[in-house]
């Protein structure tokens, strides 16, 4: 099993500030994710939002932990959204392929590429700390310019939803995942979410775009 001892020090470190834990809008599944986003968390915080790249998790989030078989009804909602926001602008970013822990040779990384057409991330760090080498991709090979327009769907708040929240961008939980698990990380996230949701999410900051 996989300790992600680099989570762990960032999830002390969010004890100090809860609301970087918390997502901007919760959905049970892969397959309730709107393909208008931007209008979704627009109508939430009612303010613009111009969402053009998402983050997006593997691991029960549009597979089962481990597999590297995507479900029909998520692959079909993964092919709206590239549908919608273009394949380069979708990026899967997972601590279980792509990763030098876990997947040192990028052999899984690929295999999930080419099988699923969609790019996998390499990344020296763990989420939630790999915010950099994520924005490096996007800077690199897409047009978004700004934080504020990538949103984070992912089925960990202390992974996914931090690390949206330490890159000012948005935020998408995943609540019940591809397996509606009953574990005690599980527990842990729906007792944070519900004790400090309160207090609210962190917005983006706004952003002026040249376009
Ligand atoms: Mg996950």
């Amino acid at each position: 099993m996989l300790v992600n001892w680099e989570g762990i020090r960032a999830f002390f470190h969010s004890v100090k500030r809860p609301r970087t834990l918390l997502p901007h809008a919760k959905f049970p599944s892969f397959t309730d994710v709107p393909v208008s986003i931007s209008q979704h968390l627009s109508n939430a915080y009612g303010r613009p939002v111009d969402i053009r790249g998402i983050v997006l998790d593997k691991d029960d989030c549009i597979t089962i932990p481990n597999k590297q078989n995507i479900p029909n009804e998520n692959l079909k909602k993964l092919r709206e959204l590239q549908n919608k926001f273009g394949k380069s602008n979708i990026l899967l970013v997972s601590n279980s392929i792509g990763s030098k822990k876990q997947d040192p040779t990028g052999k899984d990384a690929a295999y999930f590429e080419d099988r699923w057409e969609i790019p996998v991330l390499r990344h020296s760090k763990l989420k939630p700390l790999c915010e950099q080498e994520v924005w490096e991709y996007f800077q690199e090979f897409t047009q978004v310019q700004n934080p504020s327009q990538l949103l984070f769907i992912g089925d960990r708040l202390l992974t996914d939803s931090t690390m949206a929240n330490r890159m000012g961008a948005w935020s998408l939980w995943l609540c019940v995942g591809v397996q509606g698990s009953s574990s005690w990380m599980n527990k842990l996230e729906g007792h944070i979410y519900r004790t400090f949701q309160p207090m609210g999410p962190i917005l983006p900051r706004t952003y002026e775009k040249d376009n």
